[in-house]
């Protein structure tokens, strides 16, 4: 949309933030309410949010996903159809960690009490009835010889270490039934497809948000005022508790919710495989059952000629701060213990995700720290009839998922096609 067009004049509906949770606001809205004039406004170059495909390989070669990749509680999950709806392949290879999915060392006897450990942890965090909340530490035995696992499992899930995130969040923690499925242009392909119908503006950062007036909002952007009936915002957690949009008047309870929903931190380091028959394909590997710091590494997803690394919590952010190169080089050396000295060899880095340092995101995936669950409402909660807000970490269950987003999306959209 040209910004003239909008200039000093007025939509009915601006979303802020062209994530799964804003592209869902928009479209549930032009499904709802064809009648009202709507713009999405990106402050990135990109539609898509956290969810990011790239396709190295051409776009007929699996994509590669920097941000989300699996679609959690496939047969719940709204994506999961959208993906048929518009032409998109849905992978329904099992993942990994589920019945059917392939692991190396699985039958291994420390892989296997590990996994013993981590199913013992869970239980105990499921069944935590305590009246105050506590940090996840509080629930590992203390003799247990695979708590560094049992942390390294809880960082990946929250993006946190264990002590800062609270045991009752994790408890409500449901994406919802079904498997794991992926989608082969991938998750980010998908969102963006999805928001191609809506009238989007990309390099338009929203720095202010003055809903003072009544009946409408003025919003100050990177490309000019903008005056809206009505308003969501979808920025996550850290963007809002960094105050890079400034409310009039203040919005004190939203921004406290906020900071104390913060995003974890998770990264992809994709690492391009020379000899491709050297892995199996869509196989997982432990980097270590013994230490928190640990990547998970995919081998050839989609029988791609890569290995996926994923990184969580305080490793991911010391590497992410040391460049690719440290991932790569942290990589390599953990791939050695399974394939042997000159692994290296045949590796090198392809691409890497850095979501603590990109000013739009500040991280990956909200984790609440302890005595913050309920503060999830607080930050869904409609502020008035104009004033909305959605985004994963409004979720209370399906929280750090693309479909929790797209569900708080369109629960917003659907409030206001009831109220404008
Ligand atoms: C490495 C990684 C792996 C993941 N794996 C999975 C997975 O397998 N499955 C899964 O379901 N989820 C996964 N997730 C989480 C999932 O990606 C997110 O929960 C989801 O994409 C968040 O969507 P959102 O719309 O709430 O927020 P976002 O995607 O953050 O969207 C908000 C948008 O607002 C924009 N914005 C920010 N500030 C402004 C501003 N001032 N003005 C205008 N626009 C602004 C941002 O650029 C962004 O596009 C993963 C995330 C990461 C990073």
């Amino acid at each position: 949309m040209p910004i003239e067009s909008w200039r000093g004049s007025e939509v009915d509906v601006a979303v802020i933030g062209a994530g799964a949770a804003g592209v869902a606001a928009a479209r549930q809205l032009q499904l709802l309410r064809p009648d009202l004039s709507i713009v999405l406004l990106e402050a990135s170059d990109r539609v898509g949010g956290r969810a990011r495909s790239i396709h190295p390989f051409g776009t007929d070669a699996a994509a590669l996903d920097l941000g989300c990749g699996w679609l959690h509680g496939a047969r719940t999950n709204a994506w999961t159809d959208i993906a048929e709806e518009v032409g998109l392949t849905v992978d329904r290879t099992p993942a990994p960690w589920s019945d059917g999915g392939h692991r190396l060392e699985q039958n291994d006897p420390d892989a296997k009490a590990a996994a013993a450990a981590v199913n013992d942890f869970f239980g105990r965090v499921y069944e935590y009835g305590g009246d105050a909340d506590a940090d996840l530490s509080a629930m590992l035995s203390p003799d247990d010889p695979w708590n560094e696992r049992i942390y390294a499992v809880g960082a990946f899930m929250t993006g946190g270490e264990l002590d800062k995130s609270s045991v009752i969040d994790l408890g409500r923690y449901d994406p919802g039934p079904g498997p794991d499925w992926r989608v082969r242009q991938g998750y980010g392909t998908l969102i963006a497809t999805y928001g191609l119908p809506v009238p989007t503006v990309v390099g338009a950062e929203v720095r202010r948000i003055d809903h003072s007036g009544a009946g409408h909002i003025v919003l100050s952007t990177a490309k000019g005022e903008l005056r809206a009936k009505a308003v969501i915002v979808t920025v996550s957690t850290n963007v809002l508790a960094a105050e890079r949009i400034a409310f009039w008047p203040p919005l004190p309870e939203k921004i406290e919710a906020a900071s104390r929903l913060p995003l974890g931190l998770a990264n992809k380091l994709f690492l391009r495989v020379a000899e491709p028959a050297m892995f199996p394909k869509d196989t997982h590997v432990t980097g270590s059952q013994h230490s928190r710091r640990t990547g998970a590494y995919q081998l050839k997803p989609f029988g791609a000629p890569v290995i996926e690394a994923y990184f969580a919590a305080d490793l991911a952010l010391d590497l992410e701060r040391q460049g690719v190169d440290a991932m790569f080089d942290f990589s390599v050396e953990q791939l050695k213990r399974v394939f042997g000295a000159d692994v290296g060899k045949t590796l090198s880095p392809l691409a890497a995700s850095a979501w603590a340092g990109e000013p739009f995101f500040g991280g990956s995936y909200s984790y609440a720290t302890p005595g913050a669950s309920d503060l999830r409402s607080v930050l869904a909660a409609p502020h008035n009839e104009h004033l909305f807000f959605a985004g994963e970490a409004c979720s209370k269950t399906r929280y750090s998922t693309a479909h929790g987003a797209y569900e708080t999306g369109a629960a917003a959209a659907e409030a206001i096609a009831k109220t404008l």
